[in-house]
């Protein structure tokens, strides 16, 4: 018995100081110190430093807590005083589609280079001169143009009677073709419409080249260079291209809500699992119709690799304004007066019951109150006949909802996941569109805060014109229309806290990521942003200003402006306490010809350089003079000595400070 204590006792010492010599002697594999760490934990802490290891979060706090993790191998930044936030999360995205709008196939049709119709056929007509007979004219996604414009296949033959013509509209909901291209797809009179779709007739019954809603468009898009199959490469190409642009707006996860079949989420999953998708994805696949419910029913099962994430499915109720398809219960409002729904009630309740079944999330894209109303009718009787513990239904957009039926986003947990760049950028448009007491139900954001309705936001392009996060801040904050002094509903207006909380926990919320991204806590991962203002004290007006600096996710950073300067320190020769060190760094290193030398100086001082060999036999002095505080660098170039490869040290001297480190010379 004594003898098994005695043993206990060793075991149990064991444990604890194998734990505090780790805790106290662990090395981090960055840090970030001397700015301002807003977290978004529940208390919203803000502390001065944190500390990432193995791409995750290590700790928090103080400069001096987290500088006690510097050491041998350990990356840094001083911040200068800079804010960091998490990575923002965006709940609605299309991130291959995003990538492919920039393929050089495509006749650039996107705002700016369109805002009217007389725009867009100047454009063609200027193209098409440069093009054989048959040859495709095929825009990228997509034009506007100004309110009560229209367009229609004879606008489009008069400048392109030859070579047949695919236009998206920018918001996705609906495209122009001419008639070259009818006669390509064999559409004409007779062509029924597809399920939840419309091919547009005049009063003849003669096609108008308007397609509205996905199948529609298909018809003709197969056809449309860049949008029938792409080749793997053509995807990872755009892949690529839209990540990129992810990174550099400060997203560090995004939910593709679209994804049009089922090898496309194996691409992803493909890309994710050789490190070529960096940032967090979660994806949705698109269905179409209740014979797809039923097929993907019984095929599917969830992924999860940390990096890319298959969570479910996803819908369509209605269309947008600017197609004048949304579906309100007023249809005397212009923005409804083409509207019908894509499902109707019966058909909608059978196929959210089928894929609330397979256990995953169904997401259903809707903007008017009726849709809205007849989306939460499928989910009240899906859930009801099969109760799921926390299934998240999402609502995508819902731009006006009734009373009634946020107290029923309220009961049934439903989250609403939208655009508030929306109400900065079509704001004006939207009044013009709807009428008054419609208005003063776009986007109730605080109203639904407050009743405890979870929340995400996400950018939508290129459904929108902006991809900056800056935009969700604005709109939410702010609620002002970007072309008029109009202010939408200003009882409605968020706080940057909360707005900022909704773009990282609520978006994190929306794709059951909120235990692993969404704020910077220990254990997380080590997914965050470096921004050029400090998001709580910056003027509200000044969120238009706002641009990630660095971003980084899993202790990577994917993205650099270069205003942040990583430096490191080799522990051998450093023997320095965190508050006498003075900051810098060599780059390059290794370098083969020659490297430079950049410190700062806090203060005026005299400054002296020397370079020693591995044998510590001095090789050079550098520099040896007074020198002002600031910036300096100093280059070491091997030309004037007979050095071999191998390993140098510097040593930096400051008045009674001193810094050295290791040199890597390769030839
Ligand atoms: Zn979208």
């Amino acid at each position: 018995m004594k003898t098994n204590t005695i043993l206990w006792v060793i075991f149990f010492s064991c444990i604890f100081t194998a734990n505090s010599s780790l805790l106290f002697s662990e090395v981090a594999d960055f840090i970030l110190f001397n700015g301002k760490i807003i977290t978004v934990d529940a208390q919203d802490n803000i502390y001065e430093a944190i500390a990432i290891k193995n791409g995750i979060i290590l700790r928090v706090g103080s400069n001096q807590e987290i500088l006690k993790f510097d050491g041998a191998g350990c990356k840094r930044i001083d911040l200068h005083g800079k804010t960091v936030t998490p990575g923002l999360v965006d709940s609605h995205f299309h991130l291959m589609y995003w990538g492919q709008q920039f393929w050089p196939g495509y006749l650039n049709i996107r705002h700016p280079a369109v805002t009217s119709k007389a725009d867009l056929l100047n454009l063609i007509k200027e193209y098409v001169k440069k093009l054989k007979p048959g040859e495709w004219i095929s825009g990228n996604q997509g034009f506007t143009l100004k309110m009560n414009e229209t367009l229609d296949r004879w606008d489009l033959d008069k400048v392109c009677p030859d070579n047949p013509a695919y236009l998206r509209h920018c918001s996705g909901q609906y495209s122009v073709v001419n008639s070259k291209a009818l006669e390509i797809a064999k559409i004409d009179k007779n062509t029924p419409n597809p399920h939840s779709s419309r091919i547009v007739k005049d009063s003849t019954g003669e096609p108008t080249g308007i397609l509205m809603h996905y199948p529609a468009e298909n018809l003709v898009g197969q056809f449309a260079p860049g949008y029938g199959e792409l080749s793997e490469e053509e995807e990872r190409e755009s892949i690529d291209r839209g990540q990129k642009l992810c990174f550099e707006a400060g997203y560090t996860s995004v939910q593709d809500v679209i994804v049009g079949n089922f090898n496309d989420i194996l691409l992803y999953k493909k890309f994710a699992d050789s490190s070529i998708l960096k940032v967090r994805l979660y994806a949705l696949l698109y269905i179409n119709n209740e014979e797809q419910a039923n097929n993907v029913a019984q095929a599917y099962k969830p992924i999860n690799t940390g990096r890319f994430t298959f969570g479910g499915w996803k819908l369509a109720m209605d269309g947008g304004l600017a197609a004048r398809t949304i579906l309100m219960y007023n249809k005397k409002l212009f923005a409804s007066s083409q509207s019908y729904p894509y499902f109707e009630q019966d058909e909608l309740n059978r196929i959210v019951k089928i894929l609330h079944n397979t256990g995953l999330q169904v997401a259903i894209h809707v903007c008017g109150d009726e849709g809205i109303d007849m989306s939460i009718n499928a989910f009240e009787q899906a859930m009801q006949a099969n109760p799921r513990p926390d299934p998240r239904h999402r609502i995508e957009h819902g731009l006006f909802p009734s009373l009634n039926a946020m107290q029923r986003f309220q009961k049934n947990k439903i989250i609403l996941s939208t655009q508030p760049q929306w109400i900065t950028w079509y704001g004006d448009s939207y009044s013009q569109m709807t009428d008054s007491s419609t208005m003063r139900r776009l986007l109730p954001l605080k109203t639904m805060l407050n009743m405890g309705i979870p929340l995400a936001f996400g950018c939508d392009v290129p459904a929108s014109t902006y991809q900056e996060p800056k935009w969700a801040f604005f709109g939410a904050t702010i609620r002002k229309s970007a072309q008029t002094p109009t202010i939408f509903n200003p009882e409605e207006r968020l706080t940057i806290q909360e707005a900022l909380r909704i773009h990282t926990m609520g978006s994190a919320y929306a794709s059951f990521s909120e235990k692993t991204t969404g704020s910077l806590e220990p254990g997380k991962f080590a997914d965050l942003v470096i921004w050029s203002h400090d998001l709580y004290t910056m003027a509200p007006c000044e969120a238009i200003e706002l641009n990630a600096e660095l971003t980084m996710v899993n202790g990577e950073i994917v993205y650099t402006d270069g205003k942040n300067v990583v430096t490191s320190v080799d522990n051998d020769h450093t023997i320095l306490s965190p508050d006498i060190r003075l900051y810098h760094y060599i780059s390059p290193n290794p370098f083969s010809k020659a490297t430079s030398i950049n410190y700062q100086l806090q203060t005026a001082g005299r400054v002296k350089i020397d370079i020693f060999n591995s044998l510590g036999k001095k090789i050079t002095t550098l520099i040896d003079e007074w020198q002002e505080a600031g910036n300096h660098s100093c280059e070491f170039g091997v030309r004037n000595y007979e050095l071999s490869a191998g390993m140098y040290y510097y040593r930096i001297q400051v008045g009674e400070r001193t810094e050295s480190g290791r040199l890597l010379l390769i030839k």
